[in-house]
C-alpha cells in the first residue's frame, strides 16, 4: 500500500516477492525514517490460518509511526494486509509442531530528497517466512552478555519505537556478545537501570513467584511479554512493572531473592536465561523452578497460539476468512 500527503493511503496490492526499486535519494537509505512488526502466522489442527493479538501490533505500529513522522496506518489496512497475504501464501504457514509463518509489516520513507524533514511518499509492504526455533539449542537456557560500553536507545529517543535504528545500534554489541559466547545482548539506560535485550524483553523470577520486568520508556513494550505476564497473573502470580537497577539483578542472585530469569519475544517466544556476563561479573541461574516455570508459561502461550489450549482471552484472529 502506498501513502502520499495529497492522496492518503491508497493502492493496495498483492505482487509476487521480488525487488523493489528506490531512487538512491530515498529519505529511508539516508535518514533511516522506517518501522516495522513482527509476527507469526499459526496453522490449527483443523487447517485454520491464526496470527496472535494483531490488534496490538497495529497500535505498536502507530505508535512507532508516530515517533517516527510517518503517516497512521489504520488497522483495518494492517489486518487486511495480512489477510491478503495469507490468501495467496497461505501453503506457507508449515503444521510441523511449533513452526509458524513470520509476518513482517513494514513501513518505510521513499520520497527522494537530500534534506532532514519526513517524507511526503511512503510505502507499506507485509512480507513472510516459515519460522522454526529461534535459538539453535531450542529452548535451552541462553546466555545474556551485559553491554556496559553501549547503549540501544536513550531517554526520549526512539528505544520504543520499532525501528531500524535501535537495531543498527544493537549489532556491534550483539557481536560482543557472540564474541563472549552469548546469543543475546542486554542494555541498560543511562542510570544503570535494565531495559531489554537485543531483540526481546526480559523477565526476572523471584523466590516468591513474583515476577519483574523493565518499565520504561525507551524499550519496545512486547506483546509476548503482556501475554505471558497476564497467564501468569491468572495462575495467582504477583507481577511487577517497574525501573530493575541490574544491582538488583545482580545482589539478587546473591541473596538468593532472584531464583531466574527468561527471556521473551514472539522469535524466541520464551527462553529461560542461564548466565548474565558483563565485563568483571557473572551471575549463574541454577534454580530449576524458575527454569520451569518459564517453559510451562512458554507450553501455555504456544497452546493458545496453536490452538491446543483454550484461548480464554481472545487473542488470536483467524486470516483465512
Ligand atoms: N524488544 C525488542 C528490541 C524486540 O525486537 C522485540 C521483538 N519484537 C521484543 C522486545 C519483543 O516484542 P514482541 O513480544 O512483541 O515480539
Amino acid at each position: 500500500v502506498c501513502w502520499s500527503e495529497k492522496g492518503g493511503w491508497h493502492r493496495p496490492r498483492v505482487t509476487p516477492y521480488g525487488p523493489i526499486s528506490l531512487d538512491p535519494a530515498a529519505a529511508v537509505l539516508h535518514y533511516g525514517q522506517e518501522i516495522f512488526e513482527g509476527m507469526k502466522a499459526y496453522r490449527h489442527a483443523e487447517g485454520s490460518i491464526r496470527t496472535f493479538r494483531p490488534y496490538e501490533n497495529a497500535a505498536r505500529m502507530q505508535r512507532s509511526a508516530k515517533r517516527l513522522a510517518l503517516p497512521e496506518l489504520p488497522s483495518e489496512i494492517f489486518i487486511e494486509s495480512l489477510k491478503k497475504l495469507v490468501e495467496v501464501d497461505g501453503d506457507w504457514v508449515p503444521d510441523a509442531a511449533e513452526t509458524s509463518l513470520y509476518l513482517r509489516p513494514f513501513m518505510f520513507a521513499k520520497e527522494a530528497f537530500l534534506g532532514v524533514r519526513p517524507s511526503k511518499k511512503v510505502a507499506y509492504y507485509v512480507i513472510a517466512s516459515p519460522a522454526g526455533a529461534y535459538f539453535s539449542g531450542g529452548v535451552a537456557p541462553v546466555n545474556i552478555w551485559l553491554s556496559t560500553q553501549y547503549a540501544r536507545a536513550g531517554k526520549g529517543g526512539t528505544g520504543a519505537a520499532k525501528t531500524g535504528g535501535n537495531y543498527a545500534s544493537s549489532l556491534l554489541p550483539q557481536a560482543e556478545a557472540y564474541e563472549h559466547g552469548c546469543q543475546q545482548v542486554a542494555f541498560l539506560d543511562a542510570e544503570g537501570n535494565l531495559e531489554e535485550l537485543g531483540g526481546m524483553n526480559v523477565v526476572l523470577v523471584k523466590r516468591d513467584g513474583t515476577l519483574v520486568t523493565p518499565e520504561s520508556d525507551s524499550i519496545l513494550e512486547g506483546i509476548t511479554r503482556d501475554s505471558i505476564l497476564q497467564l501468569a497473573a491468572d495462575r495467582g502470580h504477583t507481577v511487577e512493572r517497574r525501573a530493575v537497577h541490574i544491582d538488583e539483578w545482580r545482589e539478587g542472585v546473591a541473596s538468593g531473592e532472584i531464583v531466574g530469569a527468561f527471556a521473551c519475544g514472539t522469535a524466541a517466544v520464551v527462553v529461560p536465561i542461564g548466565r548474565l556476563l558483563a565485563d568483571g561479573f557473572e551471575i549463574e541461574h541454577s534454580d530449576s523452578e524458575a527454569s520451569a516455570l518459564a517453559l510451562s508459561l512458554r507450553e501455555e502461550l504456544t497452546g493458545i497460539q496453536y490452538g491446543r489450549v483454550e484461548d480464554r482471552h481472545g487473542w488470536m484472529l483467524r486470516l483465512d476468512v
